[in-house]
């Protein structure tokens, strides 16, 4: 029997509905108002609250509560603690208190604060964001919470994500208010992030090193047959993936995260999965419950998921496209045309905010996005370049020519574009989404950052996004409301932004290498790795911009761009000493055993007096590279031990990305040609045809 989405839909959220039904009318009333305006809850509230959730929670058969949290690496982090306790009596009895509800305290020495806790104060704690509704999984009642110290310094990625929120609203709101849009009371950002992911057989990633270490395949030569053919796209989901997509739906539904969409991406073995969006913090608490569940799913189907950005060498990487807009609580999306002259002006507006905030600061976007496994993305010719760019569309780039240029959009017609008293002409949706390669495009009512890795939480880039358009409406609204003649200052502040700004705007091509020569002519920064682009992070006026909004004080950008740089040296650091451990004890070895039996047999043929070419052929050839592999692996070692330690964090980064690197690629390469001369039976581990095509 199929079960009905809507019966199951939100089934272990503990959401307005339920909060209605099991709380008394007063308490209810009172825990809407503090969500609403985001006041702390007092205690007899937490109380009721606290106590009404474990009865719903011990109901749907939890048994522990966690204080549910996003470090500022790793994915999530949980404690459980039991609803257990006794009575005066000695009796057992399950409790839930208010305070415990409130505010918890995990043990935060394990995770990273570079230098936060330290320096300000031992202990960190974990304060409910009832923004956020609370949910259970596996057994567990989960809070989300935010992660602070106990001088206020934000430990996680959920406090600054609400924070320029926050700023967003703020902004928004003032410009709102010049357009007379007196009802509007918030403005909040909207997200839907499409995850891809690549789905490999179970038995076959469990003989692979590099996968169970790192998420990527270290080694590895192309399958004779790649993604040229792009056959896999929309293909027929194979019956075992469409049972594990069924039971992850249905899981999703369960915890309230709109899973909509489902196809297979360009690369074999590769699947996406996109919500219906929604609220911006909603949206990031989501997307990493939709990371938990594919991964925890698919091993019961008898297969793991890869959420690495490039788990194969020469098969598209995964993405994560984090489509953007901001919307009203009176239901506009301000990122949608307009109807009429007004409309269309407040729509230019916040377009132009987008198209000014992507130009000033495509240094925060691109490092909003950098990560080690990231970088085999951008800038590797595949996917988004790493080269920030907006896509509008020939039509809006049309419009916003004719404006800046003084005429009419249309040669047909005679009036000039004027902003506030000309509609905007119609155009057709689907003509604005057809280029993939950009970065940043404009797809119609929103924004689509196609730049995020398939492994990052999205808070990282929205943070980003929300505090740089923030800037852009502070700027437009403190010229707009000293403005005598708004209208006309409204005019001259759209055709100036897109004068100045239209240099980001790029509707080509953003594979092509002649793109990349353009931009450099634009000025445009290309970031191609991580250690290129964070230490933007810490320039001054990037600092400066994060407190003008109160989404990081110094401290916090600080502490984040230690951590960064530290997690891509870690990385790096992991993934050679794998690429050695495999080496030494499986290629090396297997390859030498294999170039003994080709000896051998080349003697024996040789005794009998017949012919041995094939055998002294590859005997030769593979003897060549398996030295060369060899001493690779001894030069790795020697640039590893030469690492400078983690206390310098920068000068370790530019370390591995200029001597690490290239090490591993020169150990990679004789080891993928020797798989591919080398017998099948005797390569220690499953290829590429067997990891993507199960053959
Ligand atoms: P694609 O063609 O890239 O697959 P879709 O049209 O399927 O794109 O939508 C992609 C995502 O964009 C979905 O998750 C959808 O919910 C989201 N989306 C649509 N409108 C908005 C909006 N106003 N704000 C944020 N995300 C949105
Ligand atoms: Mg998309």
């Amino acid at each position: 029997m199929e079960k009905k989405i809507t019966d199951i839909f939100g089934t272990l959220v503990f959401d307005e509905e339920v909060m209605e039904e099991r709380l008394a009318k007063d308490t209810f009333r009172e825990l809407q108002k503090t969500i609403k305006e985001g006041k702390s809850l007092n205690i007899k509230i937490a109380n009721a609250v606290a106590n009404a959730m474990k009865d719903w929670a011990v109901e749907h058969g939890a048994t522990h509560y966690t204080h549910w949290f996003q470090p500022m690496t790793g994915v999530t982090a949980e404690k459980h603690d039991g609803f257990i306790g006794t009575n005066r009596n000695g009796k057992v009895i399950l409790e839930f208190s208010g305070k415990e509800l409130i505010k918890g305290e995990p043990d935060a020495s394990s995770f990273p604060s570079g230098g936060l806790r330290a320096t300000f104060e031992a202990r960190g704690y974990t304060a409910w964001d009832p923004t956020s509704y609370a949910f259970i999984k596996n057994g567990v009642l989960c809070i989300p919470t935010a992660f602070c110290s106990y001088s206020g310094h934000a430990l996680d990625k959920k406090t600054p994500l609400l924070r320029s929120m926050q700023a967003v609203n703020k902004q928004a709101l003032r410009i709102l208010k010049l357009f007379g849009n007196e009802d509007v009371k918030s403005v909040k950002t909207t997200v839907g992030p499409e995850q891809e992911y690549f789905l490999v057989d179970k038995k076959y990633y469990e003989q692979r090193k590099d996968l169970i270490y790192t998420g990527r395949t270290l080694f590895g030569a192309p399958s004779p047959k790649g993604q040229e053919m792009e056959d896999h796209y929309f293909g027929t989901i194979k019956s075992r993936v469409q049972e594990f997509m069924n039971e992850l739906n249905e899981e999703l539904w369960k915890l309230g995260v709109l899973a909509k969409t489902e196809h297979n991406e360009v690369a074999p073995a590769q699947h996406e999965l996109a919500p219906i969006f929604s609220t911006t913090n909603i949206a990031t608490d989501h997307n990493q419950l939709t990371m938990e569940l594919i991964q925890r799913i698919a091993k019961k189907h008898g297969t793991v998921a890869l959420l690495h950005e490039k788990p194969f060498e020469g098969i598209n990487g995964s993405g994560k496209h984090n489509n953007w807009s901001l919307s009203t609580d009176t239901g506009v999306n301000l990122l949608e045309p307009g109807e009429t002259p007004y409309e269309n002006a407040q729509f230019l507006i916040f377009l132009c905010a987008v198209i000014k905030a992507a130009d000033e600061h495509q240094d925060l976007l691109r490092l909003s996005v950098a990560t080690a496994g990231n970088d085999h993305r951008l800038g590797a010719n595949e996917a988004p370049p790493a080269i920030i760019s907006v896509f509008l569309g020939d039509e809006l780039t049309e419009v916003l020519k004719a404006i800046e240029e003084d005429r009419a959009y249309d040669s047909k017609e005679k009036e000039v574009m004027k902003i506030g008293a000309h509609v905007l002409p119609k155009f057709p949706k689907d003509t604005t989404d057809r280029n993939r390669t950009s970065p940043f495009a404009f797809t119609g009512n929103k924004f689509e950052f196609r730049m995020p890795g398939s492994s990052s939480s999205i808070a990282g880039c929205n943070i980003v996004l929300n505090t740089v358009i923030a800037d852009e409406l502070k700027q437009f609204a403190d010229i707009l409301e000293k403005a005598p003649d708004f209208s006309s200052a409204l005019h001259a502040l759209i055709q100036g932004t897109i004068k100045e700004h239209k240099r980001i705007i790029f509707n080509g091509n953003g594979y092509d290498d002649a793109w990349v020569e353009e931009a450099k002519k634009r000025g445009l920064l290309n970031l191609r790795t991580t250690p290129d682009a964070l230490p933007y992070f810490v320039k001054d006026e990037n600092i400066e911009l994060f407190k003008r909004h109160k989404v990081f004080d110094e401290e916090e950008v600080r502490s984040r761009y230690e951590i960064m740089m530290e997690e891509y040296v870690k990385i790096l650091n992991i993934e050679a000493l794998t690429m050695l451990d495999i080496a030494q004890k499986e290629i090396l070895p297997a390859v030498s055993q294999y170039s003994y039996d080709l000896a051998q047999t080349s003697t024996l043929k040789t005794s009998a007096e017949v012919g041995s070419v094939y055998e002294k052929a590859m005997l030769k050839d593979i003897s060549q590279l398996l030295d060369e592999a060899y001493l690779a692996t001894q030069h790795l070692k020697d640039v590893l031990t030469k690492a400078p330690s983690l206390d310098g964090f920068e000068q370790a980064a530019y370390y591995y990305r200029d001597e690490v690197i290239p090490a591993m690629d020169a150990l990679r390469a004789p080891c993928d040609k020797l798989e591919q001369i080398t017998s099948k039976t005797a390569w220690p581990f499953p290829t590429y045809g067997q990891l993507l095509f199960g053959i």
